[in-house]
């Protein structure tokens, strides 16, 4: 996908999972790993709930409140990690990462590419690694907020 085109589909991805965010305000029956998330600078501010089963990811879930970009990267997320394996989680995490701050990524990323629009506006590239920030946290069972903010 060219540039042109991927802020054009990201528009369109931001604007449908803003207003019909998939997984949201929903904790998955048997949840077993959580982590909560913040980013100051806009005030976004997500739970990120995982259900973890031999390993896989069977089901994920976030509750919270944030701008268009945040809530839409993590219903986005939560549709991409479901029935994969937590190395395969940690891995897509990684990637994202690379994506959203490098604008670039060697991972495969399947259709999460589209969130790379975010560079068009780098003041929201923090609302965007939010939710994989959380992400990350949950795996690692971190009990600290996880926050977009260096420590
Ligand atoms: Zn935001």
């Amino acid at each position: 996908m060219d540039m042109s085109n991927i802020r054009e589909l990201y528009e369109e991805v931001i604007l449908d999972h803003n207003r019909n965010p998939r997984n949201f305000m929903v904790e998955p029956e048997g949840a077993n790993r959580h982590a909560h998330g913040y980013n100051p600078v806009c005030n976004d501010e997500f739970t990120v709930h995982l259900k973890v089963e031999d390993g896989i990811v069977t089901a994920a879930g976030f509750e919270g409140a944030g701008c268009a970009i945040s809530t839409a990267s993590a219903s986005l997320m939560t549709e991409a990690v479901k029935g994969k394996t937590e190395a395969e989680v940690q891995a897509l995490f990684r990637s994202m990462h690379e994506l959203l701050t490098q604008e670039d990524t060697a991972g495969d990323v399947g259709k999460l590419e589209v969130l790379a629009g975010v560079h068009a506006y780098p003041m929201r590239i923090k609302c965007a690694t939010l939710p994989w920030h959380t992400l990350h946290a949950a795996l690692e069972q971190d009990p600290e907020t996880a926050t977009t903010e260096p420590a």
